[in-house]
């Protein structure tokens, strides 16, 4: 089991990685809102202006898998089931958890899923 100490060390990590994302979202929303508004001069502006999109998009939807993530951590957090392989329910490895804090599964099931979905 982890220890209160180490509880209190993922969750402080977990909070300030939301924020982090939070403060994200909030800029590239702006940014957004400043690229539409600039009309596009001719066609090659036009392409680089929608391939800009498509990547900001992919970024978004990245951060908005990591912050649904990090939502299912504290959650198990607060309810004491934080550290625990969403998979197989054996305890995730420490040193995993502290490379990847908000880890749904154990080292073994990761490679399974991973496995499965290529
Ligand atoms: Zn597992």
């Amino acid at each position: 089991m982890l220890s209160r100490e180490e509880l209190t060390y993922f969750k402080k990590e977990l909070e300030e990685m939301k924020l982090q994302i939070e403060s994200n979202f909030k800029s590239s929303s702006f940014e957004m809102n400043t690229l539409k508004d600039t009309q596009p001069k001719d066609e090659g502006d036009h392409a680089s202006m929608e391939r800009g999109h498509t990547i900001a998009n992919t970024l978004m939807e990245k951060q908005a898998e990591k912050l649904e993530a990090i939502e299912r951590s504290l959650k198990r957090i607060k309810n004491d089931s934080y550290g625990i392989c969403d998979s197989c329910g054996e305890e995730i490895q420490v040193e995993r958890l502290k490379v990847k804090v908000f880890a749904d599964y154990c080292i073994s099931c990761r490679e399974v899923i991973e496995k499965e979905t290529k």
